[in-house]
């Protein structure tokens, strides 16, 4: 007799994450680095993988790469937490202080995740919305937060899909209002390297704040999925109980410290990905029929005059794959471009400019 037991009741309305991953010459979809690691890296982890002893269980606390984190980041190790991907980073944050009864505010349009991890974890969603530049208002974020009294409320900068960095008044100010309320502040700075500044150095024991950031996008490695979380010492003591033991592979903890030795080659390749943003950012605004957002980030949204998901068709028919947005709320007839090499981007504005002539 076959049988089919049901999701948790909560779960079945829930749709999966959706990013089209297309074979096609041109990927600029999901905000990943255009450049492989370097070769000296690969070289490095490859000699380190063939002494690591694999019949053992890896170090539970991932010591060594905590510790070069936190020297890497001038904080201490013990404020440092490392998971796969900044999207475990962020679920074990949600299974820590999220759950039944519990609510995370976030601020739409943002990073599909925060809403979908809070809901996974049985977390009530509480949207706020940006204001017509995209921005978070303060009065309404301040009548949200002690309405609603989240448990986590969630900020992105430089936000996702948008683009836009927060001020750091807009910060402080979300941070003393969660203080207030009894809640946390989450700050996914996945793109940080790339925005002229970060919430890491407000991060203090006394303050309850947390920074997510990643080694998918500024260090090549998104396929190795490594994110951590720097925060107070006592909240890093509650994710190291939620988290599963053993959670970080040997291979991952290797390669998350080996990466910190090649911090030049990655910040020299930093500053090419901004050069790139503003050459980009200056053909998008150029042309007729394009409205494109300021960015501090490796990505551009842009809006089209139009159908956008026939121009995102019609990138693609052309080989280059772009992110559509086209459907989301406030978000009408979006793409959003990751920035890649300069022969990528001259690909993407050239099928994008021929896009547009067809679709018009
Ligand atoms: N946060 C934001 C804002 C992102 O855009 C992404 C990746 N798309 C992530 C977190 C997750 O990144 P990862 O799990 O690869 O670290």
């Amino acid at each position: 007799m076959s049988s089919r037991p049901e999701p948790r009741d909560d779960l079945r309305a829930l749709e999966g994450y959706h990013s089209a991953q297309v074979e096609v010459p041109v990927r600029l979809n999901t905000n990943e680095s255009p450049f492989p690691p370097p070769a000296e890296f690969v070289a490095e982890w490859l000699a380190a993988l063939e002494a690591a002893p694999y019949n053992r269980y890896p170090d539970r606390d991932a010591g060594a790469l905590r510790s070069a984190l936190a020297d890497h980041l001038g904080q201490r190790a013990a404020r440092v937490f490392p998971a796969n991907g900044s999207n475990e980073v962020l679920q074990t944050i949600l299974l820590t202080y999220g759950g039944h009864g519990r609510r995370a505010l976030l601020f739409e349009p943002t990073y599909a995740l925060h809403a979908h991890l809070a809901r996974i974890t049985a977390t009530e969603v509480v949207e706020g919305q940006r204001d017509e530049t995209l921005a978070i208002d303060l009065d309404s974020a301040a009548e949200l937060i002690t309405r609603h009294r989240p448990a986590v409320v969630f900020v992105c900068s430089p936000n996702n899909p948008t683009g836009t960095v927060e001020p750091r008044e807009v910060v402080t100010a979300l941070l003393d209002l969660v203080a207030a309320n009894g809640g946390l502040l989450v700050v996914d700075e996945a793109y940080g390297e790339f925005a002229p500044r970060s919430a890491i150095e407000l991060v203090d024991d006394s303050a309850p704040l947390v920074v997510v950031r990643t080694y998918s996008k500024v260090w090549s490695l998104a396929a190795v999925r490594l994110g951590f979380a720097v925060g107070p010492e006592w909240l890093v003591a509650e994710l190291d109980k939620v988290v599963l033991p053993y959670h970080l592979s040997l291979p991952t903890q290797l390669a998350g410290c080996l990466a910190l030795a090649h911090r030049s080659e990655m910040e020299r390749r930093v500053a090419s990905l901004i050069e790139e943003r503003g050459r980009l950012f200056a053909a998008l605004s150029g042309l007729d029929g394009v409205t494109v957002f300021p960015s501090g980030a490796n990505f551009l949204l842009f809006r089209v005059r139009g159908d956008g998901r026939a121009v995102w068709k019609a990138l693609l028919a052309r080989g280059v794959l772009v992110r559509d947005f086209s459907r989301r709320p406030r978000l009408d007839e979006c793409l959003r471009v990751t920035v890649g090499t300069p022969t990528e981007n001259d690909a993407f504005l050239a099928a994008l400019r021929g896009a547009l002539q067809e679709v018009s």
